[in-house]
């Protein structure tokens, strides 16, 4: 039995390569090959891929292995054809998929994934190719686009199967596939499985998840609904899992992309950290998801320091009631008090940025503006991003009570370079564009 995974394009009108690994995919690669399933991987998305140096001259790396994607205009989707912007798509050039395709040949089936939701044009133009060389071969799309919009992505990819599961569904989907019944559980899979890195020959950096989900419930997010239970790794696994991926490939930028780390920070990140500081593997470890303030104190973030971190986000998003009314995962104290922890261990404020979201539902201008001051006089540095709703998160299901939003609404159209063309909110176009340039100035 073969199978292939696929990683697909990103079309948007602007991609940069932040750390971008398909994780969900490569645990799929993990779970194929523990039941004896042959894997491969086309990654359309691996800037380090060394073939690709066959169809284009690779651009290098920027800092800690991110970096700008290769990337061609493309025709807009209808729904975006007066947004006055170039549409790209980001990724490998078309002949080296189809190129990569031939020669990886005929498979038993071929699993796409999908992240943002608004990509999803990218998806339907990798199955679109897939389709062409392969017509018969069943494709099965997952991802977050496929589990958000799954009606959606029936309709508009082609793909034969959408799975809208999570991972512990899998040896469903393979007796629906194959006929054959998988004799292993996958209901621990987090807790047993490596993302399988190997699938590649070269990667520029490795990312990774210790826990999945998060405790919290906050009204822009959606964390809690996609994974109904918290779950932590044993950091020895996970630690296992850096040590043997940081030898095989010899990358020297590590990520992890937890939603909550923190939690049970004692009997986790803590106990990771000691063991990172034991190994000394002499790479760079980063934290850009947005680290819960409150729940900083001074002995992790002096672990933070030894073990070699170098990127910490902390989560924000607004001052304000806010706050209080999005489910109070920090106030500006809070805010404070963690930065002055992460400086005072030595962290500079290149390496501390906070998360501000500019244009949440009911968020006033000065809330923002507040929030930019008070990282500014704490000695951190601020990153901006434009609210985008989430489907299925509870200010989604307001926005639509309020008629803000169509609940049937594509999703290209929540794209955050499109929101501020009709998305009317609190602030207007201009408030977004000073705000953020106030961010970035020094
Ligand atoms: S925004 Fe962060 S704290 Fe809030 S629910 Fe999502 S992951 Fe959890």
């Amino acid at each position: 039995m073969r199978v292939l995974l696929i990683n697909p394009w990103i079309h948007d009108f602007a991609a940069y390569d932040f750390w971008l690994k398909p994780i969900g995919l490569l645990y799929v690669g993990a779970a194929l090959k523990q039941i004896g399933i042959d894997v491969y991987l086309i990654d359309l998305l691996n800037r380090h891929d060394p073939d690709l140096s066959k169809f284009i001259s690779q651009k290098p790396d920027k800092k800690f292995g991110t970096g700008k994607f290769h990337s061609e205009q493309i025709d807009k989707p209808l729904l975006l054809k007066n947004i006055p912007r170039k549409y790209k798509r980001y990724g490998a050039p078309v002949e080296y998929f189809l190129c990569k395709l031939e020669e990886i040949g005929r498979v038993d089936a071929i699993f796409v994934t999908s992240s943002l939701t608004y990509w999803w044009p990218g998806v339907a133009e990798t199955i679109k190719y897939i389709k062409q060389i392969f017509p018969k071969t069943p494709v099965v799309l997952g991802g977050l686009y496929a589990r958000l919009y799954t009606d959606h992505a029936k309709k508009n990819t082609n793909a034969d199967f959408i799975f809208d599961k999570d991972l512990s569904n899998l040896p469903h989907l393979i007796n629906q596939l194959f006929g054959k019944t998988i004799g292993v559980s996958m209901k621990k899979w987090f807790e047993e499985l490596d993302p399988a890195y190997e699938l590649y020959k070269k990667v520029g950096y490795l990312v990774f998840l210790t826990s999945l989900g998060c405790p919290y419930s906050c009204t822009y997010c959606i964390s809690s609904k996609l994974w109904k239970k918290f779950v932590q790794r044993d950091p020895q696994k996970v630690v296992a899992a850096i040590k043997r991926y940081v030898d095989l490939f010899q990358v020297k930028n590590i990520v992890f992309f937890d939603d909550a780390i923190l939690i049970n920070k004692e009997r986790h990140f803590m106990k990771l950290l000691k063991l990172l500081i034991k190994e000394q593997l002499k790479v760079n470890y980063h934290l850009p998801n947005g680290l819960h303030a409150r729940l900083l104190d001074e002995e992790t973030a002096k672990l933070m320091k030894e073990a070699g971190f170098k990127t910490i986000k902390l989560g924000y998003e607004t001052s304000g009631n806010l706050q209080k009314e999005t489910g109070g995962k920090v106030y500006d104290e809070e805010l404070v008090r963690a930065a002055e922890i992460l400086l005072k261990a030595g962290f500079t404020k290149e390496d501390v940025q906070a998360y501000i979201m500019v244009n949440m539902p009911d968020q006033k201008e000065d809330d923002v503006l507040k929030a930019i001051e008070i990282c500014k006089q704490v000695g951190i540095s601020v990153s901006i991003n434009e609210y985008t709703p989430i489907y299925g998160s509870l200010d989604w299901f307001k926005l639509v009570d309020q008629g803000a939003i169509d609940e049937k609404i594509d999703p290209v159209m929540l794209n955050n370079t499109v929101l501020p063309y009709w998305f009317k909110n609190n602030m207007d176009f201009q408030a977004v564009q000073r705000l953020k340039a106030l961010a970035h100035s020094n």
